[in-house]
């Protein structure tokens, strides 16, 4: 008999007891009485290091046994040593197994399945959902953080009518409404909500030398809205939020955060090159060709590095060019690779 601690299951009590082996059962006995199992309908664990070996029985009751050397020696006794021991082991080593495998098939789900049927789906989405998404965040921007634009309303339509002459017969271009706003505490920006509607900011236009450069950076959001960036961007935070908040109990506050969600999550690396890419093949044919593009990314991200030292942050701390910061040499080298 080898000497153990029985534990009910219900009690954290500690039990000193005796188990052995009869007859292809194991025995336990001690002060709290006697009881006995089959062997194939309790689970043998062999103890690791340090941790010492159990028995754990069908209604939750355990033992632990002090002396694993004895205990391996009894099993081995009963002829069921290494077989039954090693496949208790195996059967947790595929309990990890597949446990690693759940993890890696969400983190491809997250990283590819979805970002590739949110592409799928975004275009197909009527027009009259993606606009009235669109009205409804430019109704609460414009009510928080937007102010009328001061640009006198010759200059807004010179630009837009030099935005429109991007386009030609063979390359249209995605439909889209300029709008001029003011937000000194944005900076200079401009962004585009998924319905088309593509808001400059007064601050961009201070920064810019000439309309060209206004022009460049809507290029960029006409990209963004070629590739229906921010539906796609939307759906796969949707879809996320969607999962978790039904993981956490709680989609209605998930679905009301939604607006918020859009506003603050940036663009990824992948679809500012996507735009950037798009914006140099309009901007390519022009006089100035692509080199208001490169020097409003670089006059943005310095302006825009200014006031992160001065802490403006918030909800469009990051904007839409900003949030190319710590890419901004890539994304320059590859515009200059575009005009060779
Ligand atoms: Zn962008």
């Amino acid at each position: 008999m080898i000497a153990a601690d029985y534990f009910d299951g219900r009690s954290s009590r500690r039990h000193p007891v005796h188990l052995g082996l009869r007859d292809g059962a194991v025995v336990v006995e001690g002060e709290f009485g006697r009881r006995s199992a089959a062997l194939d309908a309790v689970e043998i664990c062999t103890g690791a290091e340090r941790t010492p070996s159990t028995i754990r029985f069908a209604d939750g009751a355990i033992c632990e046994i002090r002396d694993s050397a004895a205990w391996a020696a009894e099993l081995a006794g009963a002829g069921i040593g290494a077989g039954a021991v090693a496949s208790a082991e195996r059967r947790w080593h595929w309990a990890l197994a597949a446990l690693t495998g759940a993890v890696l098939i969400i983190a491809a789900i997250y990283a590819y399945a979805l970002p590739w049927l949110a592409r799928q789906l975004a275009p197909a989405i009527p027009s009259a959902v993606t606009q009235s998404i669109s009205d409804a965040v430019l109704k609460g921007l414009d009510a928080r953080l937007l102010a009328p634009s001061k640009t006198n309303p010759q200059r807004q339509q010179e630009i837009a009518a030099k935005v429109a002459a991007l386009g030609s017969p063979g390359a249209s271009l995605p439909p889209h409404r300029l709008l001029f706003r003011s937000a000194p505490q944005i900076g200079p920006n401009a962004f585009a909500l998924p319905g088309g509607d593509l808001v400059v900011l007064d601050e961009l236009l201070a920064l810019a030398r000439r309309d060209e450069d206004v022009v460049a950076v809507v290029a960029h959001e006409l990209g963004h809205l070629r590739h229906h960036h921010g539906m796609r961007q939307l759906l796969q935070s949707a879809v996320v939020s969607f999962v978790v908040g039904v993981y956490l109990g709680d989609v209605s506050t998930v679905v009301a955060g939604l607006t918020t969600l859009l506003l603050e999550s940036r663009y990824s690396r992948e679809f500012e090159l996507e735009a950037d890419a798009y914006a140099g093949r309009l901007l390519l044919p022009t006089p100035a060709s692509l080199d208001p593009l490169i020097d409003m990314l670089l006059r943005l991200d310095a302006a825009h590095a200014k006031s992160r030292a001065a802490d403006q942050g918030g909800l469009f701390g990051a904007g839409d060019l900003l949030s190319s910061h710590p890419d901004t040499a890539g994304r320059v080298s590859a515009l200059r690779a575009m005009k060779r």
